[in-house]
């Protein structure tokens, strides 16, 4: 499925923020990679989220330094201002996905294919909308604890998050796993949790783990989808 290999690891990390750089240097020093979900309106790191979570305060990346950051990654949509896409009339809600989509298509000088929901809410009229605006897969917030691919990309959703009491069991069980059949452990998050939690070395102990078997894919969520 995956350059002959029937398991892949595939990474989706969320909002575009600073703390973006150092997982991108983890994901690169272990040939990792990962999709990351931007807000084109928010990419700045003066107009951006000024949030502050635990004394950490949260901002953007800059427009300006995506190309060059997310190299060799995938840049995915997650709508240009971040609004709960379920609270929207549909005309802003498709132009949340449209303006996104060619906001980073224009910046990464490509195309953009996937995107993840914030917050994750979706409902029949927004999945509807995400194909209409030309959007091939959509990551929701539900882990599902399990390796298949997804039957409705529209509602994809992945294994865990990183913090999920059963990262490490669920690791292992990966690594063990010999399959015929296409096998995808997806994690989800937001860089900025790292700091918050104070907890960098989860994802670190994580990506020397997975990193550098010769039976598992390190791909994009695009790539784990064929698309
Ligand atoms: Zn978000």
């Amino acid at each position: 499925m995956w350059n002959g290999k029937n398991k892949a690891l595939t990474f989706s990390y969320d909002d575009g923020v600073q703390e973006d750089k150092r997982l991108v240097e983890l994901f690169n020093r272990y040939g990792l990679k990962g999709t990351f979900n931007l807000n084109s309106a928010l990419l700045s790191e003066e107009l951006g989220w000024n949030e502050w979570k635990r004394g950490l305060r949260v901002t953007h990346v800059n427009a300006a330094e995506v190309p060059t950051l997310y190299r060799g990654h995938e840049v995915a949509v997650h709508t240009a201002h971040h609004e709960d896409l379920t609270a929207l009339p549909p005309d802003t809600l498709r132009k949340e996905l449209q303006e996104d989509k060619a906001a980073l298509e224009a910046l990464i000088g490509g195309d953009v294919v996937g995107m993840a929901y914030p917050y994750g809410t979706h409902n029949e009229g927004v999945v509807a909308a995400v194909a209409a605006a030309g959007l091939c897969y959509a990551r929701t917030v539900a882990d599902t604890h399990r390796f298949d691919l997804p039957l409705t990309p529209l509602t994809w959703g992945h294994t865990c998050h990183h913090n999920d009491d059963r990262l490490s069991e669920l690791a292992e069980a990966f690594l063990a796993l010999e399959t015929d059949t296409p096998q995808l452990f997806t994690v989800w998050g937001h860089s900025y949790e790292f700091s918050v939690d104070e907890n960098w070395e989860r994802i670190e102990r994580f990506c020397e783990r997975m990193a550098g078997r010769d039976d598992i894919a390190y791909v994009t969520n695009r790539e784990a989808l064929g698309l």
